[in-house]
């Protein structure tokens, strides 16, 4: 044990906020709502379902950013930008994608004073808008792959209760749209951009995916299909994480995005598009947070460590120089893409206050340093995730930071993991499934993907479809709830 025991400095005995007052298990949402505010991920716009991306998250997306840049830039895919404002007419011109999003459209309806001579919608996604000019840039077959992404904000006029990052009016989000000579160079992205997300969530954020293709009833308006990473809630709920479609040439015959091909016949595109949110921050707090507060995972922290100095008034300048050092060399230090960032509290807090701050906060590593330690060398590391805690020499903290991080970041999934596979259940039967789905399981069945069954199962049971997995080889079975033949299986659960 470290010699920290009588706690330093006493000068402020006052907590100066008070941390999560709500147990995870027993208010889920209250709890999330509090966590949130108090980390200083969010703060409430004076917009119902807007909410103000405070710098603690916001770095959390950059990374995500990064990372994503960095994989679909290999892939051969560009960033650009389009408008928000898409012009009524333009946005009508696919039907059944007009269908799945106008009673979520904010309009824009007027420019000062006047009223504008047409309508103009503030993107709820922005298909429309690009494929008008993809019609404009591609004429040969010279002209393709034609493969775009963009990082914007999106407007969803949401009339169910706003919860931050989960179900937002604006969001952030990245959508990637992409054309194609053929239908297998399409397909074979829609699988490549899906494994990315499943490495983005899984990789990064540490939490364990469905991967899978979306029901009929389930998929994006307008594309043959969707395919999607999913996953749980400790509160049983499912989530979607993100989805990545293939739209075929349904856009492409409406917009008259053609080519002529090396024989010189005219054909038209197939396309995807492909998206991932600041949902996904909303998915990692609340997967992997606990009563303390937020439990971040290392490879999205934006602190890595948070060093405590325990100081007495005359041993303070020895032991907050080293603390710096120490901070000065975890810089140094390479972790995967990044450097290690590390922070000093040399506030006039107590330690104690300090430790549940930085636990609230959800920073992965905590490393105290007393004078007691300093006279032998050493310091305290204590993990996020375990509370467990390590003497280590001071030499050596950088290499022992970098494996403990990597452990956490692990643990965080293996724990995450066995959470999803112990909520999984199998059924072929309707009476199962109602009791399963009570008792918030997420239930795996044989399903006809008719949109008319899936629906009734919904009106039923509260529950829907969450996807299909993929790479099934299975016999004729017969649909949980209507007993059409099916070959396919499905997850259903109740969802966000
Ligand atoms: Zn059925």
């Amino acid at each position: 044990m470290a010699d920290n025991s009588d706690d330093g400095n006493d000068r402020n005995d006052e907590p100066k906020d008070i941390g999560v007052t709500v147990k995870k298990s027993e208010d889920f949402s209250e709890w999330y709502q509090q966590i949130i505010l108090k980390s200083e991920m969010i703060e409430y716009g004076p917009v119902s379902g807007c909410m103000i991306i405070r710098p603690y998250a916001y770095s959390i997306w950059e990374k995500i950013q990064n990372f994503t840049n960095r994989e679909i830039k290999s892939m051969g895919i560009q960033n650009a930008y389009f408008p928000m404002l898409i012009p009524e007419s333009l946005f009508n011109k696919e039907k059944e994608h007009v269908k799945g999003f106008s009673p979520e459209v904010a309009w824009v309806t007027q420019g000062g004073n006047s009223e504008l001579p047409e309508r103009l919608a503030i993107r709820p996604t922005s298909e429309t808008i690009m494929y008008d000019s993809y019609s404009k840039w591609i004429r040969s077959w010279r002209d393709l792959p034609l493969r775009l992404n963009q990082w914007c904000n999106i407007v969803r006029w949401e009339f169910k209760h706003p919860i931050p990052f989960l179900r937002t009016r604006e969001f952030l989000w990245q959508e990637g749209h992409t054309a194609f000579a053929t239908k297998q160079e399409a397909e074979k992205e829609v699988f490549e951009i899906l494994d990315l997300y499943r490495r983005i969530f899984e990789d990064l954020y540490a939490v364990p995916m469905l991967t899978g293709i979306k029901s009929e009833n389930e998929k994006f308006a307008g594309a043959l299909y969707t395919t999607s990473v999913e996953t749980l809630f400790p509160n049983g709920k499912a989530i979607q994480g993100a989805t990545s479609h293939l739209l075929g040439q349904n856009f492409s015959k409406l917009f008259n995005i053609s080519f002529l091909d090396a024989e010189g016949n005219k054909q038209y595109v197939w396309q995807n598009s492909w998206g991932i949110t600041t949902r996904t921050i909303g998915i990692m707090i609340g997967v992997h947070g606990d009563d303390k507060g937020l439990l971040i995972p290392p490879r999205v922290a934006p602190i890595h460590i948070a060093i405590i100095p325990i100081l007495f008034e005359d041993s303070m300048d020895k032991v907050l120089r080293k603390c710096f050092e120490i901070k000065e060399g975890l810089s140094k230090t390479r972790y995967h893409e990044d450097h290690l960032n590390a922070i000093v509290d040399d506030s006039d807090d107590r330690p104690g206050y300090k430790f549940n701050h930085w636990e609230l906060k959800g920073v992965p590593l905590r490393i105290e340093l007393g004078p007691k330690d300093l006279e032998k060398h050493q310091a305290v590391l204590v993990r996020r995730d375990t509370g467990e805690k390590t003497i280590v020499k001071i030499s050596e903290i950088n290499e022992i930071s970098k494996e403990l991080l990597d452990d956490i970041q692990k643990n965080l999934y293996e724990r995450s993991l066995k959470i999803l596979n112990d909520s999984i259940s199998k059924t072929d039967n309707l009476d199962d499934f109602k009791k399963l789905i009570e008792e918030k399981k997420t239930v795996l069945v044989p399903f006809c993907n008719n949109p008319e069954c899936e629906d009734n199962i919904k009106a039923m049971t509260g529950a829907k479809s969450l996807n299909s997995p993929l790479d099934q080889k299975n016999n004729e079975m017969k649909c949980f709830s209507c007993n059409a033949l099916t070959k396919t299986l499905f997850y259903f659960g109740r969802s966000y």
